[in-house]
C-alpha cells in the first residue's frame, strides 16, 4: 500500500505545475492542438514508444481490440473526424498469449479472450505470426465498423506491429497486408517500415 501511495505521489507531483515548475508553454501548445491520429494500443506497448502525446488519441486496453472500446473510438472516428485509426499489436502481448491458456480469469477477461483466439487463422503458436494475425482481425473489426468512412477516403484504418525495443512496423493498410503488396501499393512508405 505504501508503495502505492508513493507512485501516486510521485505522478501528482510530475504533473502539477505549480510543484514540477512545469513547461506551460508546452502544456498551452497541447491544449490548442487537435490529435491527429488515433492509437488502438495494449498497456503494455504504449511504455515503448515515442510519441507527441498531443497529436495522439490513446485508446489503450488489453490486447488492443475494438471490442471494449467501442464508444470511444466511435466518438473519435465519427465526432472528431480523425482520418487515421492505427491498431497496434506488440510482441509478447501477454493478452494474445492468455487467449491461448489462461488458468484464472474473470468472465470478462474470458470473454475478450475467446474474441482473441477468435481471430487466430490458425492454431500455430509460432510469433510473430499470431500477433500479425491478431492485428489483422482487429483491423478487420474497424473496417467493418468504420468502412463507409473508408470507401468515401475519410478514415484510413492500419496495422501497426510493435516489437520489444519499440520500433514500428506497417503491417496492414485498409486491409492490404504483406510486405509486397504493402511496398506495392504505398511506393511512399520506406521500405523499411515494412515488416519482411
Ligand atoms: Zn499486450
Amino acid at each position: 500500500m505504501k508503495k502505492a501511495i508513493k507512485t501516486l505521489n510521485t505522478f501528482l507531483t510530475e504533473n502539477n505545475p505549480e510543484s514540477a515548475g512545469v513547461k506551460e508553454k508546452e502544456a498551452k501548445a497541447s491544449k490548442e492542438k487537435a490529435p491527429k491520429l488515433i492509437l488502438l494500443s495494449c498497456p503494455q506497448s504504449m511504455r515503448l514508444l515515442e510519441l507527441r502525446k498531443e497529436d495522439i488519441y490513446s485508446v489503450e486496453s488489453f490486447g488492443a481490440t475494438v471490442m471494449t472500446n467501442e464508444a470511444t473510438l466511435d466518438y473519435a472516428v465519427r465526432r472528431l473526424n480523425l482520418p487515421l485509426l492505427c491498431v497496434m499489436g506488440h510482441e509478447g502481448c501477454e493478452a494474445l498469449q492468455r487467449a491461448v491458456r489462461a488458468e484464472q480469469a474473470t468472465d470478462e477477461e474470458k470473454a475478450l479472450y475467446e474474441h482473441i483466439a477468435a481471430g487466430f487463422r490458425e492454431k500455430t503458436k509460432k510469433e510473430p505470426q499470431r500477433t500479425l494475425e491478431h492485428i489483422d482481425a482487429e483491423v478487420a473489426a474497424a473496417l467493418a465498423r468504420y468502412g463507409d468512412l473508408v470507401k468515401r477516403g475519410k478514415l484510413t484504418v492500419v496495422g501497426l506491429y510493435c516489437d520489444e525495443t519499440g520500433r514500428l512496423f506497417l503491417t496492414n493498410y485498409n486491409g492490404l497486408k504483406g510486405e509486397e503488396a504493402l511496398s506495392y501499393s504505398l511506393p511512399e512508405v520506406e521500405s523499411c517500415f515494412f515488416m519482411a
